[in-house]
Protein backbone atom coordinates (compact mmCIF):
# COMPACT_ATOMS: atom_id res chain seq x y z
CA UNK A 1 0.00 0.00 0.00
CA UNK A 2 1.29 3.38 -0.72
CA UNK A 3 1.40 5.25 3.00
CA UNK A 4 1.57 8.79 2.98
CA UNK A 5 3.40 10.54 6.51
CA UNK A 6 2.61 14.22 6.92
CA UNK A 7 6.23 15.83 8.19
CA UNK A 8 5.32 18.87 10.59
CA UNK A 9 4.27 17.17 13.95
CA UNK A 10 3.71 14.09 12.78
CA UNK A 11 7.21 13.01 12.06
CA UNK A 12 8.94 16.14 13.59
CA UNK A 13 8.31 18.85 16.15
CA UNK A 14 8.18 22.06 15.58
CA UNK A 15 12.44 22.38 15.64
CA UNK A 16 12.81 19.50 13.39
CA UNK A 17 13.96 16.85 16.11
CA UNK A 18 12.31 13.14 14.88
CA UNK A 19 9.87 11.62 16.60
CA UNK A 20 10.63 8.42 18.55
CA UNK A 21 10.65 5.00 16.24
CA UNK A 22 9.93 6.45 13.19
CA UNK A 23 12.79 4.72 11.45
CA UNK A 24 12.11 1.44 13.36
CA UNK A 25 8.18 1.62 11.59
CA UNK A 26 9.24 2.92 8.54
CA UNK A 27 11.95 0.17 8.08
CA UNK A 28 9.11 -2.75 9.06
CA UNK A 29 6.60 -1.08 6.94
CA UNK A 30 9.40 -1.33 4.39
CA UNK A 31 9.78 -4.82 5.20
CA UNK A 32 5.94 -5.53 4.78
CA UNK A 33 5.69 -4.08 1.21
CA UNK A 34 5.09 -0.89 1.58
CA UNK A 35 5.88 2.41 -0.26
CA UNK A 36 6.58 5.16 2.16
CA UNK A 37 5.89 9.03 1.01
CA UNK A 38 6.44 12.07 2.54
CA UNK A 39 4.61 14.86 2.26
CA UNK A 40 3.85 18.61 3.55
CA UNK A 41 1.67 21.60 2.90
CA UNK A 42 4.57 23.96 3.11
CA UNK A 43 6.72 21.75 0.48
CA UNK A 44 8.78 18.99 -0.26
CA UNK A 45 10.74 18.07 2.57
CA UNK A 46 13.82 15.91 1.23
CA UNK A 47 16.38 18.11 3.68
CA UNK A 48 14.33 16.80 6.68
CA UNK A 49 14.20 13.47 5.46
CA UNK A 50 17.77 13.35 4.62
CA UNK A 51 19.16 14.97 7.83
CA UNK A 52 17.26 11.97 9.37
CA UNK A 53 18.62 9.22 7.57
CA UNK A 54 14.80 8.09 6.29
CA UNK A 55 15.54 8.59 2.80
CA UNK A 56 16.39 4.41 2.10
CA UNK A 57 12.96 4.29 3.44
CA UNK A 58 11.31 7.12 1.91
CA UNK A 59 10.17 6.42 -1.88
CA UNK A 60 9.49 10.11 -3.01
CA UNK A 61 8.62 13.10 -1.37
CA UNK A 62 5.19 15.80 -2.67
CA UNK A 63 3.82 19.12 -1.76
CA UNK A 64 0.66 18.17 0.04
CA UNK A 65 -2.78 19.65 -0.64
CA UNK A 66 -4.55 21.75 2.56
CA UNK A 67 -7.83 22.19 0.38
CA UNK A 68 -9.86 21.11 -2.39
CA UNK A 69 -7.75 18.06 -2.42
CA UNK A 70 -8.66 16.11 -5.72
CA UNK A 71 -7.50 19.18 -8.15
CA UNK A 72 -4.54 19.89 -6.09
CA UNK A 73 -3.46 16.24 -6.00
CA UNK A 74 -3.13 16.58 -9.87
CA UNK A 75 -1.57 20.12 -9.77
CA UNK A 76 0.84 19.24 -7.02
CA UNK A 77 1.41 15.85 -9.32
CA UNK A 78 0.93 13.44 -6.34
CA UNK A 79 1.01 9.92 -8.12
CA UNK A 80 -0.13 7.45 -6.82
CA UNK A 81 -2.74 7.96 -5.42
CA UNK A 82 -2.26 7.32 -0.89
CA UNK A 83 -3.87 4.64 0.06
CA UNK A 84 -3.47 5.33 3.65
CA UNK A 85 -1.83 8.79 4.94
CA UNK A 86 -0.74 9.33 8.66
CA UNK A 87 -1.47 13.48 9.98
CA UNK A 88 -1.44 15.18 13.20
CA UNK A 89 -4.55 16.90 11.20
CA UNK A 90 -7.95 15.31 11.32
CA UNK A 91 -9.84 16.15 8.22
CA UNK A 92 -7.22 15.36 5.73
CA UNK A 93 -7.14 11.83 7.27
CA UNK A 94 -10.88 11.72 7.21
CA UNK A 95 -10.53 12.64 3.42
CA UNK A 96 -8.05 9.96 2.08
CA UNK A 97 -8.73 7.53 4.40
CA UNK A 98 -6.03 6.96 7.18
CA UNK A 99 -4.67 7.58 11.14
CA UNK A 100 -4.93 10.97 12.54
CA UNK A 101 -2.00 10.99 15.02
CA UNK A 102 -1.14 13.30 18.00
CA UNK A 103 0.64 16.39 17.29
CA UNK A 104 4.20 15.95 17.91
CA UNK A 105 4.76 19.76 18.84
CA UNK A 106 7.55 19.08 21.77
CA UNK A 107 10.21 16.72 22.14
CA UNK A 108 8.52 13.77 24.21
CA UNK A 109 11.12 10.38 24.11
CA UNK A 110 8.60 8.16 25.90
CA UNK A 111 5.71 9.09 22.69
CA UNK A 112 4.87 5.57 21.23
CA UNK A 113 2.25 6.53 19.05
CA UNK A 114 4.36 5.00 15.65
CA UNK A 115 3.64 1.54 17.47
CA UNK A 116 0.28 2.07 17.23
CA UNK A 117 0.38 3.73 12.82
CA UNK A 118 2.29 0.35 12.83
CA UNK A 119 -0.10 -1.46 14.35
CA UNK A 120 -3.10 0.58 11.92
CA UNK A 121 -1.69 0.07 9.06
CA UNK A 122 -0.91 -3.93 9.75
CA UNK A 123 -4.46 -4.78 10.39
CA UNK A 124 -6.12 -2.35 7.39
CA UNK A 125 -3.47 -4.33 4.76
CA UNK A 126 -4.33 -7.81 6.47
CA UNK A 127 -8.20 -7.43 5.63
CA UNK A 128 -7.77 -5.72 2.27
CA UNK A 129 -5.68 -8.98 1.05
CA UNK A 130 -7.19 -12.06 2.43
CA UNK A 131 -4.94 -13.57 0.71
CA UNK A 132 -2.00 -12.48 2.43
CA UNK A 133 -1.42 -15.11 5.02
CA UNK A 134 -1.58 -18.15 2.05
CA UNK A 135 0.98 -16.23 -0.27
CA UNK A 136 3.71 -15.31 3.05
MG1 LIG B 1 1.33 18.29 10.48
Amino acid sequence: MNIYFDCDYTLITWDGKLRPKVEDTFRKLKEDGHDIYVWSGVGIRWLEVRRHNLEQYVTDCFHKPLFDYERKMQEFGIDPRPDIIVDDYLEITRFFGGIRITPYVYEKLDDRDMDKVYQFISSVSSNQRPDFTLNS
